[in-house]
């Protein structure tokens, strides 16, 4: 450590932050504006197989493996709710997507950008993944090649 490094700006630790609680609260609303629609309830009721549902998938979320690092549910690998459960979470948070956008647009965008985030690092993985792959074929072939003129000469 040098003298000028109490003069510099401290880096401050990198905070994780827990989202799963807002992330609840976007699920809850997306389940009521579905069951609302499809089902035929009303204010704070959900009707039985929505209601079993959205229990799974709250205890789910007390238990992920992630932490509160976790992905959105929605956007997530492991899936965790079981075939049948996860495609209908899915179908839930899917179609009521246009539904929330007018109830509750903040909560609709903000999900929305989480997403988007979610896919956009998934892409750069991807991208970095195929990169690497590349870039290890291109260092084969040269390899190869070297070996294939040593043996000519
Ligand atoms: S679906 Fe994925 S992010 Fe959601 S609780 Fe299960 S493991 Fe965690
Ligand atoms: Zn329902």
């Amino acid at each position: 450590m040098s003298i000028f490094d109490r003069f510099l700006p401290k880096k401050k630790p990198l905070e994780i932050k827990n989202n799963i609680p807002k992330e609840k609260e976007t699920i809850k609303k997306t389940f009521s504006v579905y069951c609302h629609k499809h089902h035929g309830t009303s204010g704070s009721k959900l009707c039985p197989k929505c209601t079993a549902l959205l229990a799974t998938v709250m205890t789910k979320m007390n238990k992920c493996p992630y932490g509160i690092t976790k992905p959105i549910c929605d956007r997530c690998e492991i899936q965790c709710f079981g075939e049948k459960q996860t495609k209908e979470f899915m179908e839930i948070m899917r179609s009521a997507g246009t539904g929330m956008f007018f109830r509750h647009p903040i909560m609709a965008i903000k999900h929305k950008m989480a997403s988007m985030s979610v896919d956009y690092s998934k892409h750069e993985m991807e991208k970095r993944q195929r990169e690497k792959e590349k870039a290890r074929e291109k260092l084969a072939q040269e390899k190869a090649k070297a070996k294939e003129k040593d043996r000519n000469k």
